[in-house]
């Protein structure tokens, strides 16, 4: 994972959709004739017209193509088959690790729908659709559950995901019936969107309609209009336009420092009481926490104010450590850094737990070799007590 200067090329990275296809699938027919790259520099200095590709060492099912490779009318994209999704997007599913004995599984915060459809996946993978198993998927703001229903559809996993749309996570009761059989919980909150890598007109959301042979539709709220509207937790989401493969809300920072410190504490305590609330369904024993932000308070600084806070302590929620995270993401080295500032005198972990919980937090680095975005993911386990081996 080495670093390389500023302007780097970022690959066009795609997830097979293993609900409706398979990678072998794919390679045989969509990508038939395409060589193996062995290396991801391979793709990133190739033209649009190579026909190459790197399969990723640590996602399953992922692909890497050369940058400007235009997949868009591809029938296997029209189709669902393919995800355009970046790899750094795809760890929080599959750090979350969700098994048939987890049973239903809640995405608090889902639209567009980049990690629902690859839950789904990884459910059906797992013959979960069979055991009635079904991700519930909360999103809030309206205009954002249209285009997360299109690509819950688009992906065929309609039969696996059940969406709630226009639906605040955070006024769902944990100890609803229709949440008792939820085991875990993916959160990917709003967040300030530092990490997302420059975002132009032709990253704009555009989902394939298969009603209409190869025609896209352009899912930007109100055309190219931004919008802004309050939600309901006093944080104010700065860009609903949606991207299908830069999956933030809330993107651009504030260029003045002062106001860009007072939208990362809002932020941050929104984050954190998302998080907090997750931590109160009482079945769940896996939650992933993840952002596309860069900042330290967006990301490991909530996890620590997370382990530290009482519903934590009462629940007996802890970070899971790196030894413990599925092999891929076990073996990725970018882990989480401490700022000594962040939380002056008052600490909140001894030292030793420091560096256990820093090295259990994943960051991925725009701008690096390693072709992602920045972006951010931690996960959660609890031991409820209740022996889930029994019949
Ligand atoms: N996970 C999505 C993906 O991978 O495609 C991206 C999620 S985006 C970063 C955050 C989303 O959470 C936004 O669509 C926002 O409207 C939604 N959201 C924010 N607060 C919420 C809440 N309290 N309940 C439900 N949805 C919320």
């Amino acid at each position: 994972q080495e670093d390389l200067p500023k302007k780097v090329r970022h690959p066009r990275w795609v997830r097979i959709n293993t609900v409706n296809t398979t990678c072998a699938e794919q390679l045989s027919t969509t990508f038939a004739g395409y060589a193996r790259a062995s290396k991801l520099a391979a793709v990133l200095s190739a033209s649009g017209s190579a026909r190459i590709y790197f399969q990723d060492p640590n996602i399953p099912n992922l692909l890497a193509f050369p940058p400007d490779i235009d997949l868009s009318t591809s029938p296997a994209y029209i189709k669902g088959n393919i995800i355009f999704q970046d790899k750094a997007s795809c760890f929080p599913a599959y750090l979350l690790n969700v098994t048939p004995e987890d049973g239903d599984v809640i995405d608090g915060c889902a639209a567009p729908g980049n990690k629902t459809t690859h839950l789904a996946a990884i459910i059906s993978d797992q013959d979960g659709p069979a055991r009635g198993q079904t991700v519930i998927a909360f999103e809030r703001d309206k205009v954002r559950t249209g285009t997360l229903q299109k690509m819950v559809k688009l992906a065929s996993a309609d039969r696996i995901v059940l969406v709630k749309g226009g639906a605040d996570f955070l006024v769902a009761s944990p100890d609803s019936e229709e949440f008792s059989k939820v085991g875990a919980i993916l959160l990917d909150p709003s967040c300030s969107g530092s990490g997302i890598v420059g975002r132009d007109d032709t990253m704009r959301m555009r989902l394939p309609d298969p009603s209409s042979g190869t025609k896209t539709i352009s899912h930007t709220s109100k055309g190219k209009k931004r919008k802004r509207d309050k939600d309901t937790n006093g944080v104010s989401e700065r860009n609903t336009t949606l991207d299908l493969d830069l999956d933030d809300s809330a993107a651009e920072e504030t260029p003045v420092k002062g106001k860009l410190a007072e939208r990362l504490t809002a932020l941050s305590a929104f984050q954190l009481r998302i998080l907090t609330h997750a931590m109160r369904f009482p079945k769940a024993r896996k939650i992933t926490y993840s952002t596309c932000s860069v900042h330290f308070k967006e990301n490991e600084g909530v996890v620590f104010r997370a382990l530290a806070s009482q519903v934590a302590k009462e629940r007996g929620w802890a970070i899971l450590k790196r030894e413990h995270q599925v092999d891929g993401l076990k073996r990725w080295e970018r882990r989480g850094i401490w700022d000594s500032t962040a939380f002056g005198e008052d600490s909140l972990l001894a030292q030793e737990q420091k560096a256990e919980v820093c090295e259990a937090c994943i960051r991925c680095e725009k701008g690096t070799a390693d072709g992602t975005m920045g972006f951010f993911v931690a996960a959660f386990v609890r031991d409820d007590g209740s022996d889930q081996t029994a019949p």
